[in-house]
């Protein structure tokens, strides 16, 4: 099915570009200066387009297909996102540029800061930070030091639902702080009797995501974050999910202290297969003073008394007084704030609730096609993703990881397995709001088909993928021992 990869297309003499005829007298180089061999490969224009073309459709991207993969919030992005990217003002900046020469990206800047605000109920936000991990990361140092000025220093724990993202003990660990891990309870909410239990004068903080990784909204919010500040601790929100929010509910409104938010998940913008992504940080106004220097001001000054609307409004950098310093060199991923920008401007209020209730729309949609089949251990109306099982009592030695490879032999991208850790073979499923209705009915029917597959012919998933470029890959050598370029046999 899949044509045999061919790198090796150099033929002696073929080249694809013309010289223009020397008209210049010709002078020889120095010999030992110049190299007699260089092993470049010749190839005239087409094989290069027809080689990069090639190589590019061996990949799956969210252009070619659903990408359903749960929190990662995996959608279509906008072209004019890249298009705005590309403007010649904003690719040509450079960091060290005075602040008067580069006016519009500040201004751009600032009112992303002021529309994060807005969307999520903040009084302060940060675009610094250069992902959701590093957001955490920057959200903790806040928390800490805002508790030190209180005189707190003995607070050292931070506590952590069993279904939160890995990055949350992570950034955690990161800042120095001890993690206590809290468990779910039968409905997937945070247990409150265990959060009771912990609340007490050591605790920094809760890391909260909310919906959570099981793709469900924690009930007992007012309660959770009553029980932690109730102690003098301070609540995090990991915002990682916040698509399915969006336009709709604001977490700084229930008191949520701190959160990240993931640009390159809620607001497009390219990630997977490494980034770039971009974690500003809101904070509510009593931490306002801790964030990441610098952050981007407007400053509107009076130029004349006799003429009083003369107002010249101009953007400058200001440090918070508080500030816990810089957590990114220069101003973050301006690019990546740019297609956020484009993206909220693109939609405005009204389409950006709409993103969160067809995100929601969409995952119980997919939920409810397959729940009969995969079951869903915490099964009620989800938000963006929900988790089903990859496992079957009458196909007991089919796994979520089968499946996910099998998935691939559709031509479609499996979701994420294995993940959160408190379901058994997890398969986790965000559709998002940018697939139709025909694309979830055709990954529903796929499931379906599959879970027919494992009843029948279990062998066949146990080696799946069968059409895709490589076959099933040894993730441990993948990881111990990469092969990160191709090396001509000699
Ligand atoms: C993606 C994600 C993160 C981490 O964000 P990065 O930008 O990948 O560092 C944290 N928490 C949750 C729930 C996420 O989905």
């Amino acid at each position: 099915m899949s044509e045999p990869l061919i790198y090796e297309l150099s033929v002696p003499g073929r080249h694809g570009t013309q010289p223009p005829e020397l008209d210049v007298p010709e002078y020889p180089l120095p010999g030992d200066r110049v190299r007699q061999t260089l092993p470049l490969p010749e190839v005239s224009e087409v094989d290069v387009v027809r080689h990069f073309t090639r190589l590019s459709q061996l990949n799956y991207a969210v252009d070619k297909g659903i990408y359903p993969l749960g929190s990662c919030t995996m959608k279509y992005n906008p072209k004019i996102n890249e298009q705005a990217a590309r403007l010649p003002g904003f690719v040509g900046l450079h960091p060290y540029q005075p602040v008067e020469t580069v006016q519009g990206a500040l201004q751009l800047m600032f009112e992303l800061q002021e529309y994060l605000k807005r969307i999520a109920g903040f009084a302060a936000v940060t675009v610094q930070p250069a992902a959701g991990a590093q957001g955490e990361l920057t959200g903790v140092l806040i928390m800490r030091k805002a508790q030190a000025d209180r005189g707190e220093t003995q607070r050292d724990t931070i506590l952590i639902p069993d279904s939160a993202h890995g990055t949350n003990p992570a950034s955690t660990s990161m800042s120095g702080l001890r993690v206590v891990e809290l468990p779910s309870d039968e409905r997937g909410n945070v247990d409150l009797e265990a959060l009771r239990s912990q609340a007490t004068d050591r605790v920094v903080g809760l890391m909260l995501t909310n919906p959570n990784t099981l793709g469900l909204f924690e009930e007992h919010i007012r309660q959770v974050v009553d029980i932690v500040h109730g102690c003098g601790g301070l609540v995090y929100g990991d915002g990682a999910n916040l698509n399915a929010l969006v336009g709709v509910f604001k977490p700084g409104d229930l008191g949520i202290d701190v959160m990240h938010f993931n640009l390159h998940k809620t607001f497009s913008t390219p990630h997977g297969g490494g980034g770039p992504g971009a974690g500003p940080v809101g904070v509510a106004e009593h931490l306002a003073d801790y964030l990441p220097a610098p952050v981007v001001i407007k400053v509107t000054a009076r130029q004349d008394a006799a003429q009083e609307n003369a107002a010249e409004t101009r953007y400058t950098f200001y440090d918070p007084p508080r500030t816990i310093g810089r957590v990114r060199s220069f101003w973050g991923h301006f690019g990546v704030l740019i297609r956020a920008y484009t993206y909220i401007r693109m939609l405005g209020g009204p389409g950006l609730r709409d993103v969160a209730e067809n995100a929601v729309l969409n995952a119980n949609y997919l939920r409810s096609r397959i729940r009969e089949v995969y079951h869903v251990p915490y099964d009620r109306i989800c938000q963006h993703e929900f988790v089903a099982e990859g496992r079957f009592a009458d196909a007991p030695d089919v796994t979520a990881l089968d499946i996910a490879k099998r998935l691939i032999d559709y031509g479609v991208h499996p979701p994420t397995y294995y993940f959160p850790l408190i379901v058994h073979e997890a398969l986790m499923i965000e559709p998002t709001e940018t697939e139709s209705l025909q694309s979830l009915d055709r990954y529903a029917d796929i499931l379906l088909t599959i879970a027919e597959e494992a009843r029948q012919d279990p062998e066949l998933l146990h080696t799946a993928p069968h059409n895709a470029p490589v076959r099933r890959l040894d993730e441990v050598q993948a990881a111990r021992h990469p092969v990160l370029r191709y090396k001509r046999e000699t």
